[in-house]
Parts: structure tokens; C-alpha cells; sequence
């Protein structure tokens, strides 16, 4: 088996483009390059905190056996055949255009080759400054580092698409953060995420080219990322095709967030994976009590522009930056707008059987729509614990009529007494769902075995999260390993201790329903 010490990397990507070779880290603008050279700065202690092994496995790497193999996590060794960059990329950030952006703290270690000959781009986020760092330390706290290595496998496991991690090192250094944008900025303990993609390539990489009008550049950037991730696609009309599958895959992510109720809280175009992958994940936050208006992100409170509910919006207009990017590729730009244009229908089609899936239908007919629509209502009004609503949903009697007798089956999900109005919408809903699941050409069976397939029965909350982080702080990782354990059983009930809602204290708790982007 092939190890992180012995491997032959692979760099595709720098010997493809320009980059800045000089290693200088100095903060600046680098026209013409689309990464810098940026070598970890070394940390005082470093020590193995987590390892994945299923991960592992599928790259077919060995666990890190050697101190050689720590100080890799922990960027404190290169081998000779890596080349350490910072990829350079710009974006639009909160609706407005942020110019260059690029790894201010994410360093690209090299590319590993799995036994089926796929490529990996391995990359530390945490290991010092880069290039872009602007006027921050190009280091990341434990508490985002862990949220990070948790939550992008908890997604993995639930079958959303994201990128992976791989380990998670603590660095023996401590880290300076103002946590809550207060003026009272505290030491914290450092960390580093190694974390895997096929590529951690932006909307905001293709933005870039755009923006400095080096087209030959985004060009070839596109040709790149077509070769390498879209294989299938070639002929005369292929940055249209490609541009339409890119839309069709973030719909299809988009629609698997809003499945398992996660909220991004920063959909800025930086953060927007050109592969439809799940990227930087900041002040996430799975919905407890559902609401289409929450969001996670404390800077994102003005205009909860990053809402639950806004998302798939959002992405169209991300999607809208990035048509706009590639613009200079196509001749005119009337079949780009039609592409962008039938991200609608696309995430329509894909919404209405997601729903179909979570309700147990048997397929999706077109009266169907309405039930979608009145279960929505109903929770708006009810706001009750959406992961445990739809498991009671799954094991619902199928002779309800009486409407305390509906609203008793849902009693576990609730978080506050329903209103007569929310009790009536629900009540409305489930006399029809009912009468819709009579219908169904399936068994009943099949109908339950589809709802337990696509509704989770545990996420990753924040404030297990917030607890995991501070048993940390105080020795303790016994939370920590269990959820390491949790996450990848997602859809059993091997882990009901963690089946109830956000208890109270949590609810307005800083780091449990509100986070700040300070990582
Ligand atoms: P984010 O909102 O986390 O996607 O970050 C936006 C930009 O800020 C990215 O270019 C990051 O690399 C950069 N950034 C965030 N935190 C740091 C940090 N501690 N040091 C350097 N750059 C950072
Ligand atoms: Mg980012």
C-alpha cells in the first residue's frame, strides 16, 4: 500500500498553468498567475487529533505510521515530489465583487493517484500564510478545524456531495481570534484539516481569468477542467454542455441540502466548487427548528441573503457570475442565458422527487405539487425539529382522522405549542397525505424503505459540535469519538441518544445557532 511519505505526487495542475514560483508570501495582487508556490510554515507540537480510515482506504493510503507522516499533516515536511501552492481565484462575496481572493490559508500539497488511477488533490487548510493571506495568519482554530473534518464527511455519509478530510492534526501553537467581532480577540488552539478533492477548483478560479481579461488563460482553464472532470464531454459545442452540467450538478447539490436541511452561511461564488461539490465549510449549520429564513452566519444577518430557504436562489445567481465569467468563450451569449435560465426547471424537477422520496411516494404526478406545497406551509407555521418531523412522518398510522390525534403523532418535534392556525395547516396536510399514500402503487414497505433511505435520523448538529469542541478543550474526546462514529450511520438508529431536539440553553448559545465567520 501506498504512503503519504513514499508516494510518487503527482502536479498536473502546476506544470498546466502559470504560477508564481518565487515562494514569496508577502501579501499581493499576482496577475498572469493562477497560484502562487507557498511552503507550510512549520508548528511547534504536532499531534494526530483524527484519521479517517475509510477515507484512507479508498486512496489507498496507509495510516501514517511515521513522525514523517505527522509532520505532513502538519505541514512541517514536504517530500521531494510535492510542489506546496496557493491557488488564486477571485469571487463576488455577499452580492458584490471582492476582486482577488485566492488560499489565504489552504495550501495545495500535490495530486495522489487512487488504485483506480483517480487523482486527488490534497491540501492542508490552516498550514500558514500564502500570497493571499491579505492581513490575516493563514492559520485556522480546532473549533472550525474539527467542525470542518466532521462535517464534510458527516455530508459524505449522507450522500450529499463534498469534498472530504482526511486527518486533523493539533499544532501545539495558539492561534489569536476575535471569535465574536467584539474587540476582545482571545488565544485559541491552532489546527490543520488535510482535506481531499479531485479539485478544489471555484466559480471564482474562472472569475479571475475573466476579470483580468486573460483569455487565452480561462480558456485553457476551461479545456483543463473539462479533460480532467467532465471526460464525457467533447465536440464543438462543449463549453454550452459543460456550463449546462454545472448547473445541473449545483441544482442537484442544492437540492440535497435542502433534503437533509444543511445551510452553507457562505455561498459567496469563492465558495462555489466548479465540480457541484459541497467546499469551506465556515458557520454551517443544520436547521433544528425549520425555518426557511435562518442562517447560521452572524455577518450574514442584515439580509439573511444565505438562508436556508434562499440557497437555491442564490446558486442561480452564482451561477449567473460564473455564465457571465465564460462569457468571452461563446460567441453570443443567448444560449449561456438559456443554459442559466433552465437551472429552473431543473431544480424544480429534481426538488419535486426529492420531496416524492421524503414522503414515501410512490412517484411524482402532478398532483402532487400541492401536498409539497402544504407540508411546506405546515412546518413554516409549526417550526418543529425538521429531522425528527419527517422520522415521525415514516411511522405515521395510516387511520388518522382525528385532528388532536394528528397533532399528538408530532408532539417529539415540536419546540413550542402550535398555534391553532399551524395545528390546522398540519392537520390539512396530513388528511391529504393520507389519502394520497392510499394510492400508491408500491407497498407500504417499499414506501418506508424509500422515506428511511432519504430522511436522516441523525445530522450533525452544532451545538454537539459546540459540545464535542469544548470536552476538548477539557481533555475529554469521548463525544467527539462518538460522533466520528455517528456520522457515518446517518440513516439508522444506532445512534438514538443523539434523537432529540436542540435542547433549550443551545438555542441562542454563540457557537451553537449563531456563528461568526472568525475561524
Ligand atoms: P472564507 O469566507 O472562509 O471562504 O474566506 C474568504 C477568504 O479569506 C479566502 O480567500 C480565505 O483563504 C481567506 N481567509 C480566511 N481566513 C483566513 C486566515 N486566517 N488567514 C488567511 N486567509 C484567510
Ligand atoms: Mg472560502
Amino acid at each position: 500500500m501506498n504512503n503519504l511519505v513514499s508516494n510518487i505526487y503527482k502536479k498536473d495542475f502546476v506544470t498546466a498553468f502559470e504560477g508564481d514560483q518565487s515562494g514569496n508570501t508577502r501579501p499581493r495582487q499576482t496577475p498572469g498567475a493562477l497560484y502562487s508556490k507557498a511552503v507550510p510554515t512549520p508548528v511547534s507540537d504536532p499531534a494526530l487529533l483524527a484519521w479517517s480510515d475509510e477515507l484512507a482506504a479508498e486512496l489507498g493510503m496507509g495510516k501514517p505510521a511515521s513522525e514523517d507522516a505527522i509532520d505532513i499533516l502538519a505541514g512541517n515536511f514536504i517530500t521531494s515530489t510535492m510542489y506546496p501552492y496557493a491557488a488564486c481565484y477571485a469571487g463576488h462575496q455577499f452580492g458584490h465583487w471582492a476582486g482577488q481572493l485566492g488560499d489565504g490559508r489552504a495550501i495545495t500539497l500535490g495530486e495522489w493517484i487512487d488504485a483506480k488511477g483517480e487523482s486527488w488533490e490534497l491540501q492542508l487548510k490552516g498550514a500558514g500564510p500564502t500570497a493571499y493571506s491579505r492581513r490575516a495568519d493563514g492559520r485556522a482554530v480546532l473549533r472550525s478545524s474539527l467542525r470542518e473534518y466532521l462535517m464534510s464527511e458527516a455530508m459524505f455519509y449522507l450522500g450529499v456531495p463534498t469534498t472530504r478530510a482526511l486527518s486533523l492534526v493539533t499544532t501545539g501553537d495558539q492561534v489569536l481570534r476575535d471569535m465574536f467581532y467584539d474587540g476582545h480577540p482571545e488565544h485559541e488552539p491552532g489546527a490543520i484539516v488535510l482535506r481531499v478533492a479531485p479539485s478544489f477548483l471555484r466559480f471564482g478560479s474562472f472569475e479571475l481569468l475573466a476579470a483580468r481579461q486573460e483569455t487565452e488563460n480561462l480558456k485553457k482553464l476551461t479545456d483543463w477542467t473539462i479533460e480532467r472532470f467532465y471526460p464525457h464531454i467533447t465536440g464543438e459545442n462543449k463549453y454550452l454542455q459543460w456550463y449546462k452540467e454545472v448547473v445541473e450538478r449545483t441544482a442537484v447539490m442544492i437540492v440535497e441540502w435542502l433534503r437533509v436541511g444543511f445551510v452553507h452561511g457562505v455561498m459567496n461564488t469563492d465558495n462555489m466548487s466548479i465540480l457541484g461539490l459541497t467546499i469551506d465549510y465556515g458557520p454551517y449549520s443544520f436547521v433544528d427548528d425549520y425555518d426557511p429564513e435562518f442562517t447560521p452566519n452572524t455577518t450574514d444577518l442584515p439580509g439573511r441573503r444565505y438562508a436556508f430557504g434562499r440557497q437555491a436562489s442564490v446558486a442561480k445567481w452564482n451561477l449567473s457570475c460564473l455564465a457571465s465569467a465564460i462569457a468571452p468563450l461563446f460567441e453570443g451569449t443567448d444560449q449561456l442565458v438559456e443554459a442559466l435560465d433552465g437551472y429552473d426547471s431543473t431544480f424544480w424537477n429534481k426538488y419535486t422527487a426529492m420531496m416524492a422520496d421524503k414522503l414515501g411516494l410512490d412517484s411524482l404526478r402532478p398532483e402532487d405539487s400541492s401536498l409539497i406545497s402544504m407540508i411546506e406551509k405546515a412546518m413554516i407555521a409549526i417550526k418543529p425539529d425538521m429531522t425528527i418531523f419527517y422520522q415521525l412522518l415514516i411511522t405515521l398510522p395510516s387511520a388518522l382522522s382525528d385532528a388532536n390525534e394528528i397533532i399528538d403523532c408530532f408532539k417529539e418535534s415540536f419546540y413550542k405549542e402550535p398555534s391553532a392556525e399551524a395545528s390546522e395547516l398540519l392537520v390539512l396536510f396530513v388528511r391529504q397525505y393520507l389519502e394520497r399514500m392510499k394510492t400508491n402503487t408500491c407497498s407500504r414497505e417499499e414506501s418506508e424503505r424509500k422515506m428511511r433511505a432519504s430522511n436522516p435520523r441523525f445530522v450533525l448538529r452544532n451545538y454537539l459540535l459546540h459540545e464535542a469542541i469544548q470536552d476538548l478543550g477539557r481533555g475529554n474526546n469521548t463525544l467527539f469519538l462518538r460522533l466520528q462514529e455517528a456520522i457515518r450511520n446517518p440513516y439508522s438508529d444506532r445512534f438514538d441518544q443523539f434523537f432529540v431536539r436542540r435542547p433549550d440553553w443551545a438555542g441562542q448559545a454563540a457557537g451553537c445557532s449563531m456563528l461568526s465567520c472568525s475561524s
